[in-house]
């Protein structure tokens, strides 16, 4: 075994949206970064064929601004055979906008941004273990491919989704919704090529029953055929007839009640957000395995039911099977401050306000077919969901920050997880440059670096 020492300002922990946007504040404002993945590349799940959903409010409002509006105009700049690598932000009645991107072209974007802070990464390396002494955290041990990486720093933040060093040092967390405890299932993300989406668009139209998608999804009028022929930036949720057909002539190897198919910029291609692993535990590595088989099967299985019944996919093939199972949900560790269910109904704003969130709640069940989609107003995010409020030196951005169950199944959207990512990167830096603690950072200064930045933090701005 390999031992290395290291030493850093600022080590993020998960390199999806919420640790790429941390690295990248921390580093802008002056911390010596380290960025720890355990896969090979960055991106986490924006680069599993998703698009940006939550970009804008329910009322049409641009309500991501900062590190997030940088990644997409980066994006929508890159020039490729197909046009350029995103969308522009399509307002929908479903999900408020939806903005695709490239998602392969994605890692290499984010690696470039990263590599221009001087921000050092680590790929392949886990967390086996975190020193805490007297309720602060020292320092966590790294592993990957025979090292053991020794690293201290000022402040830690955990982004890896499952909130897994903030488990190691022993602070609280909830899982699952209210009420139930049941947590959300994942999905197996997977991409078709060959498929003719204007025939599947003009089968809806012939057959408008079959844009039904479900009784608990909140959505405007004008979700329809013609809607997804005005621009191909559409994530089409329907075919609830068919799939309940299929079901009852056991034909149906999935357990949703409808189809959730991504459009993709590149021709030919569409993403699908399908497959549903019911009594899963994304923070278990023998239930998260159980899930993975399942999926791969799943996908082969559903595939051949798309290729039968589905019109437009009568010749499309796997093209790609994302790396890493999807999670929706796992652990959402305690902070300072908590969003809570009732901040985003009464559409709450304050002082500590570092950003808005204005996706709909949505649940998936995981323990079931349905999807519970429900429209809300904008709502601020509190800094205080970044900073634990049991480990010094410990900070939450993404979906395992200080959130109730129904708060982050709107906040857990790759836009507002950047958001609060950004946010907690500043308060990080501020922390280690005036020698205090995160929980003592004066939000009004992360307010305004963030504004500095193109951040938006209230509605009308
Ligand atoms: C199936 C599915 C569909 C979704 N659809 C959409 C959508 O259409 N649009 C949208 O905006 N959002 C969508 N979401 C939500 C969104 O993708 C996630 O909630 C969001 O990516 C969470 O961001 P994060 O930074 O917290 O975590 P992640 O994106 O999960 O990133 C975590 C990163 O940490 C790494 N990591 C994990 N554990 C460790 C460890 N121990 N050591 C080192 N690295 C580690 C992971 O490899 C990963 O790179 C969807 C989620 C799922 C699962």
């Amino acid at each position: 075994m390999n031992t290395a020492i290291k030493e850093f300002d600022v080590v993020v922990i998960g390199a999806g949206p919420s640790g790429l946007a941390a690295a990248l504040s921390a580093a802008r404002n002056g911390a010596r970064v380290l960025l720890v993945e355990k896969n090979g590349y960055l991106g986490g799940n924006m680069a599993i064929g998703l698009p940006l959903l939550g970009y804008l409010d329910r009322d049409g409002k641009k309500v991501i601004g900062g590190i997030a509006d940088e990644f997409m105009k980066d994006m929508a700049q890159y020039k490729t055979a197909y046009g350029t690598a995103a969308s522009a932000h399509k307002v929908c009645p479903m999900h408020n906008s939806v903005t695709l991107y490239d998602h392969e072209l994605f890692k290499i974007v984010a690696l470039r941004k990263v590599l221009k802070e001087n921000i050092e990464v680590l790929f392949h390396t886990d967390v086996e273990s975190v020193e805490v002494e007297n309720a602060q955290l020292k320092k966590i041990v790294l592993r990957g491919k025979g090292w053991r990486i020794l690293v201290s720093a000022r402040v830690f933040i955990d982004t890896t989704g499952d909130g897994d060093v903030a488990y190691l040092t022993g602070a609280s967390y909830e899982k699952g919704q209210k009420d139930t405890g049941v947590l959300q299932p994942p999905t197996m993300m997977f991409t078709v090529a060959g498929v003719d989406i204007d025939k599947t668009i003009d089968y809806l139209a012939e057959n408008p029953d079959q844009m039904e998608r479900s009784k608990t999804i909140d959505c405007a009028g004008g979700y329809d055929a013609d809607f997804f022929r005005s621009d191909p930036a559409f994530v089409m949720v329907a075919m609830r007839k068919l799939v309940s057909q299929l079901r009852a002539e056991g034909k149906m190897p999935i357990n949703r009640e409808n189809i959730i198919i991504i459009n993709s910029l590149l021709p030919g291609e569409v993403h699908l957000n399908c497959t549903r692993h019911l009594g899963t535990d994304g923070s278990d590595v023998f239930s998260v395995t159980r899930a993975e088989i399942e999926g791969y099967l799943q996908i082969e299985e559903f595939t051949e039911v798309l290729k039968k019944y589905v019109p437009g996919f009568e010749n499309c093939y796997i093209s790609q099977i994302y790396p890493s199972l999807g999670v929706r949900e796992s652990r959402r560790f305690s902070g300072i401050r908590r969003l809570t269910e009732k901040d985003l109904v009464e559409g709450h704003f304050d002082e500590e306000t570092i950003g808005i969130g204005s996706y709909p709640v949505d649940i998936h069940a995981g323990d079931g077919l349905s999807t519970i989609f429900t429209k809300i107003p904008a709502y601020g995010i509190p800094y205080g969901i970044t900073v634990s409020d049991e480990i010094e030196g410990l900070m939450l951005a993404g979906r395992c920050a200080s959130m109730d169950a129904v708060a982050m199944s709107s906040a857990r959207v790759m836009p507002i997880c950047m958001v609060i990512g950004e946010a907690a990167g500043i308060g990080a830096a501020l922390a280690v440059k005036q020698h205090i603690s995160p929980r003592d950072v004066d939000v009004a200064e992360v307010r305004r670096i963030l504004l500095d930045n193109d951040a938006i933090l209230s509605v009308g701005e």
